[in-house]
């Protein structure tokens, strides 16, 4: 269990008096990153208004028990489920990814708002709870970036979201072990079948010792397939890890 966690948390308005607050928000105006409306008070701790927090598209229907896509229609398993072997033993996301919620995303991703890690973790902390064996989990790792593209970017994204949920104090983050080896060409043109052999042998896991727990929760920004989270839970298995939950703030359809 994380029990330092809280005490890393970044700078946020409750530290400060409100007088302080209101002046500094007179002074630095801050507005929300997806709307651009004036925000203030604790708020501004989050980057993001309250309004299109809540407006984050979520899918209240039934969805894959293995991979998490919508099934519309109804069913236990997706078509791709039924047919192909999974290496995590399930994954879910905590909304879709549209509207306020893929615009989000894409300046967490994109625009080095780093800042919106806390909404968009705080979003995936609330579908976390409803896991099944969420309080089981001993480790949480996320999916790597290589290296090259971390320095571009200046911080890993998935990690950024794993201290965030890691603060709820579920479990702490492991971030050494699993390993980006092969730098994989951008995935938003490729089909399905393409994405898979882009990530077969994409990432490599060192031994997981026992002391680091038997189930480990991986966490990324958006799954689209499940490819990458798949390949990374391969590795983790391969590794000594007996069983990955996987989670992500949004599902692409
Ligand atoms: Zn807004
Ligand atoms: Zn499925």
């Amino acid at each position: 269990m994380n029990s330092t966690a809280a005490s890393s948390s970044s700078s946020n308005g409750q530290r400060f008096p409100a007088f302080f607050r209101s002046a500094l928000h007179l002074l630095f105006p801050q507005t929300c990153a997806v709307c651009r409306q004036d925000i203030q008070g604790t708020e501004t701790a989050h980057g993001l208004c309250p309004t299109c927090y809540d407006r984050f598209p979520v899918w209240a229907g039934l969805v894959c028990q293995c991979c998490g896509v919508p099934l519309p229609d109804g069913g236990e398993h997706c078509y791709h489920c039924r047919r192909e072997k999974r290496s995590f033993s399930f994954s879910r996301s905590a909304g879709l990814y549209e509207g306020s919620l893929k615009e989000c995303l894409r300046l967490f991703k994109y625009s080095g708002k780093d800042y919106l890690a806390r909404p968009l973790g705080r979003f995936m902390s609330k579908t976390l709870l409803t896991i099944p064996g969420h309080d089981e989990i001993s480790a949480i790792v996320p999916v790597p970036l290589h290296f090259i593209k971390r320095r571009l970017r200046g911080y890993n994204q998935a990690e950024r979201l794993a201290r965030v949920l890691s603060e709820g104090g579920i479990a702490p983050v492991c971030s050494d072990r699993l390993k980006r080896r092969k730098h994989t060409p951008s995935q938003t043109r490729l089909n399905r079948d393409e994405r898979k052999r882009n990530m077969s042998d994409a990432f490599l896991s060192r031994p997981w010792p026992a002391s680091l727990g038997a189930r480990v929760l991986l966490v990324d920004d958006v799954c689209t397939t499940g490819a990458t989270l798949d390949s990374c839970a391969h590795a983790l298995i391969e590794a000594g890890v007996k069983s990955v939950i996987a989670l992500t703030v949004a599902r692409q359809l």
